[in-house]
């Protein structure tokens, strides 16, 4: 087996992600204040290795009250969340005490819904990850064409879902990176799908990868990250009220412990070409 050379500083043990004395902050600003719930980090990509067998390892499309488990001892933990303080006058936020050195995804709960972070940067290896350095891709225009080719792959590939849309394609190169909606919900064509109780829907939000190979793109296969998978009644997913916005995701925290600043501002309307929003065009 290659052994990897490590620089310690690039990765801390799994026990260890959710203890205090961790540097690092993100911070800005938020308005209309009235209309926050709750900020929190998530760290979306996250380095770690096993307390118990020592295998190092990324844990990949993490959500909060999720597990991060190490496939080869089977221990898992719970995907590490951090919350913000909010000053309800001013709008300013602060979350303290993340690990640096990583990105992360704000996820912020509002009185409209869920308005959550997604990071569209290019796949990376394990071991791009372990190096720090950026994903390598070969700087070229990501075009017109490149994109309709990458939404045919997402759109035409044949799938369990009958619903499935981009949110997203964001090129880098001869790379993409797509956020996939897909649900299935019962209509005139699919009846009822397998143990199907009463009228349900099966909804998914996931991140595919994509990279021009030979004059053609091509989905990278086995590296998507489920972010969402959730089962519940129709009634449910017809009032869901949950947007992803790429602005508020791949929040870089330095290894000095520093973030930009983050503006966050909440719409008077969530957007139903970002996700769910309740009311929005029927399917
Ligand atoms: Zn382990």
């Amino acid at each position: 087996m290659m052994r990897i050379p490590l620089i310690p500083v690039l990765v801390w043990l799994l026990s260890s992600a959710t203890c205090a004395g961790e540097n690092g902050r993100i911070g800005g600003t938020v308005t209309p204040v009235e209309k926050v719930t709750s900020i929190t980090a998530v760290p979306r990509s996250l380095d770690v290795t096993c307390a118990s067998c020592k295998r190092k390892f990324t844990a990949r499309a993490n959500a909060p009250g999720g597990t991060i488990k190490c496939k080869a001892c089977g221990k898992s933990l719970p995907v590490p969340v951090y919350p913000a303080k909010i000053d309800k006058t001013t709008g300013l936020f602060e979350i303290t005490g993340v690990p640096p050195g990583q990105r992360y995804d704000l996820i912020v709960e509002t009185t409209s819904g869920r308005i959550e972070g997604v990071d569209l940067s290019p796949f990376e290896s394990d071991l791009e990850r372990l190096r720090k350095g950026p994903a390598r891709v070969n700087p070229r225009a990501f075009s017109a064409e490149d994109r309709e080719a990458v939404s045919d792959l997402i759109t035409k590939a044949k799938q369990f879902e009958n619903f499935v849309r981009c949110l997203y394609i964001a090129g880098h190169g001869d790379k993409a990176t797509a956020l996939v909606e897909k649900a299935r919900v019962q209509d005139d064509k699919t009846g009822k799908f397998h143990s199907e109780k009463d009228s349900e829907a099966i909804w998914r939000v996931e991140l595919w990868y994509f990279r021009k190979w030979f004059g053609g793109w091509e989905r990278v296969s086995n590296v998507e990250g489920v972010l969402y998978r959730r089962r519940m009644p129709r009634g449910q997913y017809d009032a869901m009220n949950w947007i992803f916005v790429d602005k508020l995701g791949g929040i870089e925290v330095s290894d000095a412990g520093a973030s930009r600043p983050v503006t966050i501002q909440i719409p008077s309307r969530l957007d139903p070409k970002l996700g769910r929003v309740a009311g929005a065009a029927s399917r």
